[in-house]
């Protein structure tokens, strides 16, 4: 499909190019943004921001969670939302509508009009806001949105709980997207606390029976069949042309009659069941009753979806399903949803890569080297050059600052990053690279209660931080054992935290403080 054109909200960009200077001084953007005219994205946030009083990095977290900042020139998602904010309109969200009431734009417009579909985005989440009783304080504070980001997803509980808590995350690790005509929109990483109120216990706990790391939403019943009529002899591979969570809540809604059986995130590559393997999900017409269907969040004409962290969790679910029911692993067995008989869609589209994926799907998965785990961290300063410097500007730019290219050469631009980094964060700005710098940038992120058992990502990222904050090597293999509790005790004594072994909000503060 191709890609909407570059110059599609000029129009409306010069009339506020004068405006931008302002506005980024007053965001605290980092040095180095685009220039005014080849702005006109972070214009509209910046205007939809002040005009509903809703906080910018929220607004651009939302839709960044959506869309990845793509408007898809006004085509529509799966679950018919659109623009760059998935305004939807289907029988269970009204929000394209409740945007045209609120703006005064046409549905047209805000269809269409990156500017308009951002304003008609804030509205409508100043007006959840409103109904929840925010007061003008508590808009002011990003944590007190939480429920107003959770009534956005147009879905109720846990899968609205999961859709505030991607926002949430997107806040806490800051980001980057390089959106139509080149511009850059960033978010820089921030330390988090989202009032979620009742939502606080509305997180999915249950477990996927088929496939013990996923977890289980079930799909309506209306959405699938119950039983087979073949026997599996395939995997699916889909592209969801939406956001995880409005996929999930979209096979929830009993007027889609679609499911899958797996729903796989971009971010991070966590997975949800949402039809158990001997049941048939309808997901690719007459290939339905022999095959395994799985969605992976995101649009097929926007490779920025099709992220390591999924390919690797994917591949890693089709090689267990291989295994499990005995499909061979080729690309006779493991298709493409457009590769199924019968079947009009077009995804995965071009930019899914199948050699790389089959490689994974053959190889068993393996975590590989991330780049970001060493022994321990040396001091990288302006002139300093390797893999230690290429892991501080990967972090930096992750977290919104912009380090250039990640080329392991330390110059002007991985400095400038460093000192707006340490200026946002307490630290003094040296533009160096030192023990304090790489505990705050290494333990950047969200702030999960962890202890003894636990494991994943979060405690890959608090062992990198620990080796940084204690100068001596705590091994990155994301499992929470004994060598791991001795190093948060060792760190609470040390700072003069409890030295409880359990990494909560307060030790989590101290890391991202950089103490
Ligand atoms: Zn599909």
């Amino acid at each position: 499909m191709p890609r909407r054109p570059a110059d599609h909200t000029r129009g409306r960009a010069a009339v506020l190019a004068s405006l931008t200077v302002t506005a980024l001084v007053a965001t605290g953007h980092p040095a180095g943004a685009a220039p005014a005219e080849a702005d006109p994205m972070n214009q509209a946030f910046e205007q939809a921001a002040e005009k509903y009083g809703v906080p910018r990095d929220l607004l651009a977290a939302v839709g960044y969670g959506e869309t990845h900042l793509d408007g898809h020139a006004g085509r529509p998602s799966q679950d018919n939302g659109f623009g760059v904010m998935h305004l939807v309109s289907n029988p269970v969200n009204h929000s394209l509508e409740k945007a045209a009431e609120l703006t005064g734009e046409s549905t047209a417009d805000l269809r269409k009009d990156t500017e308009a579909n951002i304003l008609g985005g804030a509205a409508v989440l100043r007006n959840h806001a409103d109904a929840l009783g925010l007061d003008p304080a508590e808009r002011a504070d990003i944590d007190a949105w939480y429920p107003a980001v959770a009534r956005y997803s147009g879905t109720e509980g846990a899968v609205a709980a999961l859709y505030a808590d991607t926002v949430y995350t997107f806040l806490a690790q800051g980001l980057r997207a390089t959106v139509a005509g080149g511009e850059q929109v960033t978010v820089t990483s921030r330390p988090v606390s989202p009032e979620k109120g009742p939502l606080a216990k509305a997180d999915i706990t249950a477990k996927s029976e088929d496939y013990p790391s996923a977890l289980w939403v079930a799909a309506n019943s209306a959405n699938f069949a119950t039983g087979r009529t073949a026997t599996v002899d395939k995997v699916v591979i889909h592209v969801t042309q939406g956001s995880y969570a409005g996929t999930i809540s979209w096979f929830q809604n009993a007027t889609s009659k679609v499911s899958s059986h797996y729903v796989v995130r971009s971010s991070d590559g966590q997975i949800t069941q949402m039809v158990r393997d001997k049941d048939t999900a309808y997901h690719a017409k007459s290939a339905n009753a022999s095959s395994l269907g799985i969605e992976h969040e995101g649009f097929i004409d926007d490779p920025s979806w099709f992220t390591d962290p999924m390919y690797r969790s994917s591949a890693a679910l089709t090689a267990y399903l291989c295994d499990r029911y005995g499909i061979p692993k080729d690309r006779s067995h493991i298709i493409g949803h457009s590769e199924a008989p019968g079947n009009d869609h077009t995804d995965p589209g071009a930019n899914w890569n199948w050699t790389y994926y089959m490689q994974l799907v053959g190889s068993g998965t393996g975590s590989g080297a991330d780049g970001l785990s060493f022994g321990s961290y040396a001091t990288q300063k302006s002139g300093s050059t390797g893999t230690q410097v290429k892991a501080a500007q990967t972090l930096l730019n992750k977290q919104g600052y912009d380090a250039g290219t990640e080329d392991g050469i330390f110059g002007t631009r991985t400095e400038s990053a460093v000192r707006a980094f340490q200026t946002a964060r307490g630290l003094d700005s040296d533009g160096a690279v030192g023990p304090r710098t790489w505990t705050a940038l290494l333990s950047a992120g969200t702030t999960p209660t962890l202890t003894t058992g636990a494991s994943g990502d979060p405690v890959k990222r608090l062992q990198r931080a620990l080796t940084a904050a204690l100068g001596r090597t705590v091994t990155v293999d994301g499992a929470f054992g004994a060598n791991t509790d001795k190093a948060v005790r060792d760190y609470q004594s040390a700072r003069g935290l409890s030295a409880d072994g359990s990494v909560g909000p307060d030790t989590w503060k101290a890391l991202q403080a950089g103490l």
